[in-house]
């Protein structure tokens, strides 16, 4: 029996094979939950009952303010619920509980409100200026896609499935969710207290725990389904691009990263050093948009760079959940490992680190001291070097030198990725400048890490399709549909176009 059950068509249920797995605390491995193991059939009855509940159920058919009551009460089950929710989160996916109660979970919460308020104020209608020729009306209707998948990645999970449920129902769509298979816990208890709250008709919301392989390809290539849209990695964004190809269905893909933080030379140093180390290593690096590349000016370069290796060295690591911790451990051993290839990489591209570079040690009692990871600094890192191109996701950041503003923008774009980056200076002006010359789809100045549901987010080039929240986030999930009409409802000759385009009709 697991612990958690999934929810597919209204009821709280066991995988279909009765499989499960094991989910743990990365701070301590200890076991916290068996987990149901769905397979492809329970991934097929999830889409079923969506598919059911989109095509006869009241759901699509409500009024954006009525949707937007039941986004709204979710919203509230959230809050109500937020200290439990920020502890589960914070033990299965190893971020901090600041983190999880100051982020995660009030994020996630923002969200619900965010797209219940576009549900109400987005009009379903919207006129279209009249046509002369030939003498018409014509307007837009906004309606759902209908059954709309989400894919969810293990670094953010609680306000990833927030991202993907929120937008989906505001806009009169049934959804299927998969988190990752670290860290699926959170959203199969967001399910269970949407359903014991009764919130929801049945199939507009179902969640399933399981593989990737099986049921995150079903989700992504099953002909009932509408939309897809993935947050993960660029390498399974492109299968999940494959898959969906097949029914040629939308898709939105918030992929990898390998951001630029660039250190003007008018910047406020200690100001510019705090930005760059909260922008890489927050959640121990693991951020799709974290900065991970540091673009420093020479002239302050040296100077920098020691204000860098000074605060990183007071930078706490321990029990994710004390709060005075500010990075847990990765979220598995082995993301630890991949962060020590990256490392072993980095000391044959350019040297030693000027902190970190290895598992700490002196982390308290009981904690699994090898599922951390140092925060770990290169200097001096030529651009083209492996460790500045290709996305770690651990405490690893590459410090690059730069002479001139052209120069520094002209790094930053030198990667396969455009998720975000910042700009640190004390000259606005200049600053929003090189922001603009930035191929990213956000640019922080003078901050990093701040994402809202009132603005879009997503990526240029290989990090991604789309944009999630914001208005744009909402319009991803409705279809227009051009409706033109001839008021004149009788009289051969009203249709002068007919004899125009075709003399023989
Ligand atoms: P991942 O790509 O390994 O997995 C993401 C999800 O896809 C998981 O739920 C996984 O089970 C599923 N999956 C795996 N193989 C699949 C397949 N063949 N078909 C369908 N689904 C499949 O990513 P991850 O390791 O969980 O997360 C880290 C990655 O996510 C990083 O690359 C990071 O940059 C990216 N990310 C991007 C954003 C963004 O908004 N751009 C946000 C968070 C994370």
């Amino acid at each position: 029996m697991a612990d958690y059950k999934m929810l597919i068509g209204g009821e709280l249920v066991e995988a279909a094979s009765g499989e499960t797995f094991e989910t743990f605390n990365p701070g301590t491995n200890e076991k916290l939950a068996d987990l149901p193991r769905a397979g492809k059939e329970d991934a097929v009855k999830a889409i079923e009952a969506a598919r059911k509940a989109f095509d006869e159920g009241p759901w699509p058919k409500l009024s954006g303010k009525e949707r937007a009551e039941k986004l709204r009460a979710i919203a509230a089950l959230i809050g109500d619920n937020a200290a439990m929710l920020a502890e589960l989160e914070a033990l299965d996916s190893g971020g901090t509980i600041r983190k999880a109660s100051l982020a995660d979970v009030p994020g996630a919460q923002q969200a619900f409100e965010w797209f219940a308020k576009l549900a109400e104020e987005q009009p379903d209608r919207a006129d279209l200026p009249p046509a002369v020729f030939p003498q018409s009306e014509n307007y837009r209707l906004y309606e759902p896609l209908g059954v709309c998948t989400g894919i969810i990645p293990w670094n953010f999970p609680f306000i990833m499935a927030a991202w993907k449920i929120a937008p989906a129902l505001a806009a009169g769509n049934c959804s299927v969710i998969k988190p990752a298979s670290y860290t699926s816990i959170t959203a199969l208890k967001l399910a269970q207290l949407i359903t014991e709250a009764d919130l929801l008709p049945p199939g507009v919301l179902n969640v399933l725990a399981g593989p990737g392989g099986t049921v995150g390809e079903e989700l992504a290539s099953n002909p009932m389904v509408d939309k897809v849209a993935f947050t993960g990695s660029t390498e399974v964004g492109r299968r999940i691009m494959q898959l969906a190809s097949g029914t040629v269905k939308p898709v939105t893909l918030e992929l990898g990263g390998k951001s630029a933080n660039i250190v003007l030379d008018d910047a406020d140093l200690d100001l510019a050093a705090a930005g760059v180390l909260f922008g890489t290593f927050f959640h121990g690096g693991q951020v799709c948009e974290s900065g991970t590349r540091a673009l420093v000016q020479r002239s302050i370069y040296d100077e920098f760079v020691s204000l860098l290796a000074d605060r990183a060295g007071k930078i706490v690591l321990g029990n994710q959940l004390d709060m005075m911790t500010d990075i847990g451990p990765l979220v598995h051993r082995s993301q630890v490992e991949t962060t020590e290839r990256y490392v072993a990489l980095g000391r044959e591209e350019v040297g030693e680190p000027i902190c970190g570079g290895s598992i700490p040690a002196g982390l308290p009692e009981g904690l699994a001291k090898e599922n951390f990871f140092e925060p770990t600094i290169f200097v001096d890192v030529p651009n083209s070097a492996k460790i500045a191109q290709e996305e770690i996701f651990g405490p690893v950041l590459c410090v690059i030198p730069f002479d001139t503003d052209e120069e520094a923008i002209a790094i930053a774009n030198d990667s396969i990725y455009g998720l975000a980056g910042g700009v640190q200076s004390g000259n606005l002006e200049r600053a929003q400048k090189v922001a603009a010359g930035m191929r990213t789809g956000t640019v922080w100045i003078n901050d990093y890490h701040m994402i809202s549901p009132e603005r879009p987010f997503g990526g240029y080039k290989q990090s991604g399709i789309g944009r999630e929240l914001g208005t744009e986030g909402f319009d991803i999930y409705r279809q227009v549909k051009h409706v033109h009409v001839n008021p004149e409802t009788s009289g051969r000759n009203n249709h002068i176009q007919y004899s125009a385009l075709s003399a023989n009709i």
